[in-house]
């Protein structure tokens, strides 16, 4: 029908030029080795920094309150929707957080949507870093509110985009991630809050990729830079290293109030399941009770990138166990993740839009699980693959 022809073309394009992604299917529960159609394979593409996805201890959380409360939520939170769990989630992650108040979203998409929107609207101006993530751009478009970038991880371009635009907003909001997904740098955000701290602009920061990973056993990155009651509004998400699904907004509770009051998807979209909101129980019991798990992440993340140093890969500006393995082309990312998958290794090739052309790579992600086996036989793979395709020597 002719109305899908434009689709049509757009696809035959993305596929023409390398963009189109073929998603692979998982078949098994998540963990360092996943079957992936049909194949066991060595997983280095999950979010799963401490293995808590299928932690027995979650597990078990979410089938006993299953048993008790089921499984769906009926309602949005302002409706019917609020649990003494989501109370209890909230409260517990204020106190690991060290902050004095927190709401919970459904993801940390919602929450960075919900989050700005609330904030800032037509009369104000948001200062972003120039590589935020997709839900804080999305978010910063819904707004409304003019968006100003600076560059990337730069606080004095972000002093001279404030001043550039003195006397032409109503608000201002400063904006940044706080690990960058893509390449696993760390935003400077002691710098960034001198900043907004002088021209008294609220921060706020993503911790999507710093909570379970950074700060005193994985307490975030306002914890690493021990700004604690100086960051405004820091964005979680409990689906990486809390392992399960789930959002959160952490700060003074004045914003938290107004986020109860305004956020939209805490206001329209039904409430997070019980079962989930369980297992994040869970995951800050254990980040609480030991930091083991966090240990062993940054051990295989340092042992790892210092063994994909001697072998000659450029990891960009990795600080964190998101390490970008640089490829340049789309079409040689690809090929590179073939030819591991091949060798029964799992990772996935990135390319534009998710990062600039010309910028593709394997983003690999370490986790606690990893064994030293597995570490050793990834990195004999990496080598074989970067000898064959001649990008190391
Ligand atoms: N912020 C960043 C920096 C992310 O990487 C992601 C997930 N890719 C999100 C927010 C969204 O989190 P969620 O998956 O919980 O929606």
């Amino acid at each position: 029908m002719k109305k899908f022809d434009w689709i049509q073309s757009e696809i035959k394009n993305m596929k023409a030029n390398g963009l189109y992604k073929t998603i692979r299917t998982i078949q098994s529960a998540q963990g360092a080795w996943l079957m992936v159609d049909g194949k066991r394979v060595l997983n280095f593409c999950s979010n799963n920094y401490l293995g808590l996805a299928n932690h027995p201890k979650l597990v078990a959380a979410a089938r006993e309150i299953a048993l008790k409360y089921g499984v769906g939520p009926a309602a949005v939170r302002t409706i019917a929707g609020t649990l003494d769990l989501h109370l209890e989630l909230e409260k517990r992650m204020s106190v690991f957080k060290k902050v004095d108040s927190v709401i919970t979203f459904q993801s940390g998409f919602a929450a960075n949507l919900g989050t700005i929107q609330a904030l800032v609207g037509k009369e104000d101006v948001i200062f972003s870093d120039e590589l935020n993530h997709a839900s804080i751009i999305d978010g910063c478009r819904l707004s409304g509110a003019r968006i100003a970038r600076y560059s990337h991880s730069n606080p004095n371009n972000l002093e001279e985009v404030i001043k550039e635009n003195e006397g032409t907003y109503r608000r201002a909001l400063i904006i940044t991630d706080g690990v960058f997904s893509m390449d696993g740098d760390i935003a400077p955000l002691d710098e960034l809050f001198k900043v907004a701290n002088v021209h008294d602009i609220l921060l706020m920061v993503d911790d999507a990729h710093g909570e379970g990973v950074l700060g005193k056993g994985g307490r975030g990155i306002v914890d690493h830079f021990n700004l604690h009651g100086k960051v405004d509004i820091e964005i979680g998400t409990f689906s990486k290293a809390f392992g399960v699904v789930g959002g959160a907004v952490a700060g003074n509770p004045i914003i938290i109030d107004w986020l109860r009051q305004n956020g939209r998807p805490f206001l329209f979209s039904s409430a997070a399941t019980a079962p989930d909101v369980a297992a994040c129980l869970a995951a800050i019991d254990l980040l609480e009770s030991s930091t083991e798990l966090v240990d062993r992440l940054w051990e295989n993340t340092h042992y790892f990138k210092s063994e994909m140093s001697h072998l000659g890969f450029d990891m960009g500006q990795s600080a964190t166990p998101i390490i970008p393995v640089m490829l340049g082309e789309a079409s040689l990312a690809q090929e590179f993740s073939t030819e591991l998958f091949n060798l029964g290794i799992f990772g996935t090739p990135i390319w534009f839009p998710t990062v600039p052309k010309g910028k593709a790579r394997i983003r690999v992600m370490i986790s606690a699980t990893h064994s030293h086996e597995d570490l050793d036989l990834g990195l004999e793979g990496f080598a074989k693959v970067g000898k064959g395709l001649g990008i190391i020597h």
